[in-house]
Parts: structure tokens; sequence; C-alpha cells
């Protein structure tokens, strides 16, 4: 499989470190607020990943930090803890906010098919491990002490900008809300690992540490829990674009350091949904989430097709219009699946052919929008039609759209809706219309399409014979 590795700024072969397990860790949700459909495109996109990898013969582990302390407002580590303010404007406890939002996320990543990581650790489990890295930090001569908090020291580092590729816009979007000046730090870019001062003292959660009671930087969970339970290399570490500065660019930092060696291989970044005003994101614009697009009538796996539909590193822009095509596809689709029948031998050779398409698909860069494309050529394929629906199924391992479920309710709702329109007294009407056609008599034929009409029916002459409906 060929991946785009932002590290090196190209499509390499993906090679595992152990092909026995493929280690991947992806940066989780800050709970304080709703997951938006942006911030669900990078998670389906990455669980596309995960199951491409599964699928292609890789055993993967997969794990996840959940973000309950230490994001502040920017992600250059000023202004007041999300979680903080979540809290605040519920007037619940941090941790209340943290359940509620972590349940919340859960529940739209199960609408969106997406399959929870094997893995799944919020940042506060893990402050022995935080203090652990960030003393070794310290002893190492990585970090500092200054007006209490405890800095990473990014002098101390041969290349700090890895990611130096991204668009300026990307890079400050990290930045982006209120940047103040931290006259602590030695460098432009030092970033916090632990702070016992912050502007806001009322931070909820607070504990015991070597420099004073405080709470862990943002960036330092990640490195801290890939380690805990994927050891010292990672071979995937993914994220939105947004996460790589500073994010990513802090975390490769501090875990290299703290290592003494490379730590993760091949790092995957979606890119974003945007709106008309740019990327989408909680602060701005209308607040998108996956049950107003439900209220709004959309099936969640339209939003997942549209998703699917376009490449992961390409920005996407989000549009009701955009989404009724997706949606109008998902239901074509849907229909074309419903009226395969099961019947006929599978044939594997076919099989195989019809596979071919996709697994290429998946292996340059996981091009879902040609993985969707190789759907409808199996639509199309001359093969039995056992053969084509053993190939959706197979296809939907990774695709995740609900294909083959979605199309057996829509076959039990045409077969209901048949059902409650059938009645055997009409039929013999028509029937009879029909025979006294055939027998030329048309008086009587006439005759039985008015008594019909009278009784509010209209009958319908179709190449496939007459049918009928109430009007
Ligand atoms: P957060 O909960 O803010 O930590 O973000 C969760 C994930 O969503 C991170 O991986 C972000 O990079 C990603 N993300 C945020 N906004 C967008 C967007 N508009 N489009 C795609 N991904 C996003
Ligand atoms: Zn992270």
């Amino acid at each position: 499989m060929y991946l785009y590795n932002s590290l090196t700024h190209k499509k390499e072969l993906f090679v595992p470190n152990d092909p026995s397990l493929v280690k991947m860790y992806t940066c989780g949700p800050t709970v304080y607020h709703y997951a938006h459909i942006g911030n669900l495109r990078t998670y389906i996109m990455e669980d596309v990943l995960e199951k491409s990898l599964r699928y292609l013969g890789y055993p993967v582990k997969r794990v996840m930090n959940i973000t309950d302390v230490g994001h502040l407002a920017s992600d250059a580590d000023t202004g007041e803890d999300k979680m903080l303010k979540g809290a605040r404007r519920e007037h619940k406890t941090v941790m209340e906010i943290a359940k509620y939002y972590t349940d919340a996320f859960f529940a739209d990543c199960d609408k969106l098919n997406i399959k929870r990581p094997d893995v799944v650790e919020p940042a506060t489990n893990c402050i022995p491990e935080y203090i652990h890295m960030v003393q070794t930090l310290l002893d190492k001569g990585f970090a500092y002490l200054a007006g209490g908090n405890v800095y990473f020291d990014t002098s101390t580092l041969k290349q700090y900008y890895v990611f130096n590729d991204h668009d300026e816009e990307d890079l400050e979007v990290g930045v982006r809300e209120g940047v103040e000046e931290d006259t602590n730090k030695k460098n432009k870019n030092d970033f916090v690992l632990w702070f016992t001062k912050s502007k806001f003292e009322d931070q909820a959660l607070k504990w015991e540490s070597p420099w004073g009671v405080g709470y862990p930087g943002w960036h330092i969970e990640c490195s801290c829990i890939s380690m805990k339970h994927l050891g010292e290399t990672l071979d995937i570490h993914a994220g939105g674009i947004d996460n790589a500065f500073p994010h990513h660019t802090n975390e490769i930092a501090q875990s290299e350091s703290y290592l003494g060696h490379k730590w993760c291989n091949y790092w995957f970044h979606v890119h974003h949904l945007n709106t008309d005003h740019g990327k989408m994101s909680k602060s701005k614009g209308e607040f998108l989430t996956v049950s107003l697009l439900e209220q709004k009538g959309y099936d969640p796996m339209v939003y997942r097709l549209f998703c699917l539909q376009s490449h992961y590193r390409r920005n996407l822009v989000f549009s009701w219009e955009n989404l009724d095509n997706a949606a109008a596809a998902y239901d074509k689709l849907i229909a074309k699946i419903a009226a395969l029948k099961s019947e006929g031998e599978v044939d594997t050779e076919a099989l195989e052919k019809l596979k071919e398409r996709f697994v290429g698909a998946l292996n340059a860069d996981l091009n879902t929008s040609v993985a969707v494309t190789a759907l409808y050529d199996v639509l199309k394929a001359k093969c039995s039609d056992a053969t084509k629906l053993a190939a959706i199924a197979d296809f939907d391992q990774v695709l995740s759209l609900n294909l083959l479920s979605a199309a057996g309710k829509l076959r039990k709702k045409q077969a209901e809706e048949a059902q409650a329109s059938a009645d055997p007294e009409i039929d013999a009407l028509v029937a009879a219309r029909t025979e006294a056609k055939k027998a030329k008599n048309f008086a009587e034929a006439d005759r039985i399409r008015d008594e019909l009409k009278a009784r509010g029916i209209e009958i319908i002459d179709t190449p496939q014979g007459a049918k009928w409906r109430k009007v």
C-alpha cells in the first residue's frame, strides 16, 4: 500500500516495523462539546485507513486518547482550558462534561460506522506517565522550568518544523484563537509540558507533581498514551491537518528527545471539511452535527459516502446541495443493490477481478473515490448477481456503508408496499379487462376501466402488463 507521509512529503510504500501488528495512533476528540461533521470527516477517513489495513491482511492495534484536560483555547498553549469553558457553559463539572461528550462522540461514531479503536484512553488516566516523561526531559536537558511551568526547549532540536510543506494557512490554524505572548518562553516555539501557573487559576483538575500542583500540557498526552499502549515505536500516527502544527510537531519533539530515537514512521493527515467561510469549526458558522443531519432527514451513511467520494488529502467543501447529491447517489446505489437477486453461483475468478480495482484504489494512497467507483463497476459487470453481492459485501468491510442491510430494508419496504396495495378483487377486474382486450371486446374493456375509475383506481398499461394504483 502506498500512503502519503507528511513527514517525508511523498507517497511511500507502507512497510510496518512488524507486519504481524501494525501500531496506529489517532488523536481523539476534546470532549467539551459535540463533534462537528468536520471533526468526523477526520475520524471517518482514519476508520477507512484502519479497515483498509485489516482488509489488506495486516492485524492492527489502534489507540486513541480522549482529551479531557490541558487543551487550551489556543493550540499554542494560551487561553483557558476548553474543558473548563464547556463546564462553565453548561453549569456542570468538568468530569460530567467529559463523560457526556465522550458518550456523544461514540454515539456519533456508531451512527457513521466508525469502529471504536482497540484502546481508548482519557488523558486524565495517565498523570504518572506524564510526570515521568516531563522529569526525564528535564533530566536530559530538553526542558526547563520558568514561572512555575515546565517548557520544552525547542532550541535543543536539530529540526523543529518537521511538517514544513504545509500551507501557511494550515500552520496558522494552530495559533488561531487570541495569541498571547508567554514571557516565560525562551524561544517562540517552546511549549508547555506541565502547567502550575496559568492565567486561569480556577483550573478544575489539578494533580501533585515535583513542580507543584498543576496539570499536563495538551501535547504530552498523545506521546505518553501512545507509548503506554504501543511501546517505543509507532507505524502510523493520524489526525486532522490542523494537528500537524503545533500538536504533532511538538509530539515528535518531546517523544524523540525522550526516547533518543525515531518514534513514528508514517504521518497521515486528513484535510479539512470547509464551508463557505473556510474551515468548519465549533466557534464559527453553523454548528453541524450528525444529529442535525438526521433531524434534516439525512441518513448518516449519506455523510459517510459524501466523505468517501473525495480524497482525504483534498479540502472538502460542505454544502447542502453537495450533501443532497450524495443522498441521491446513495439512494440510487441501494436501489440497484436491492434489485440484485441472490441466485446463481459465486464465480470466484470474476470476484477476484472485481476486487482488483478496489484493492488498487486503496493501495493508491487510500483513493476512496475510485474505491466507490469500483462499486459501480460491480453493478455493471457481466457476472452473476451472487458474484456481485459477494463483491459488495467484501468492499463494505472497508467502506462500511451498510450496503447490503440498507438494500435488504429497501426490499422489505417495497414488498410491504406491494402487499399493502394488493387487492384480489381489483386484480381480478384488471385481469378480466386484459382478457376482454385480447378478445377484442373493447366495449367490455372500457366498461371495466370506467368501473375501476369510479372506485378510485387507475389502470396503467406497461410493457410488463397492466398495473393499477389508487388515485
Ligand atoms: P478536536 O476535538 O478539536 O481536538 O478535533 C478532533 C479532530 O478533528 C482533530 O484530528 C482535528 O484535526 C480534526 N478537525 C478539526 N476541524 C476539522 C475540519 N474542519 N475538518 C476535518 N477535520 C477537522
Ligand atoms: Zn494528539
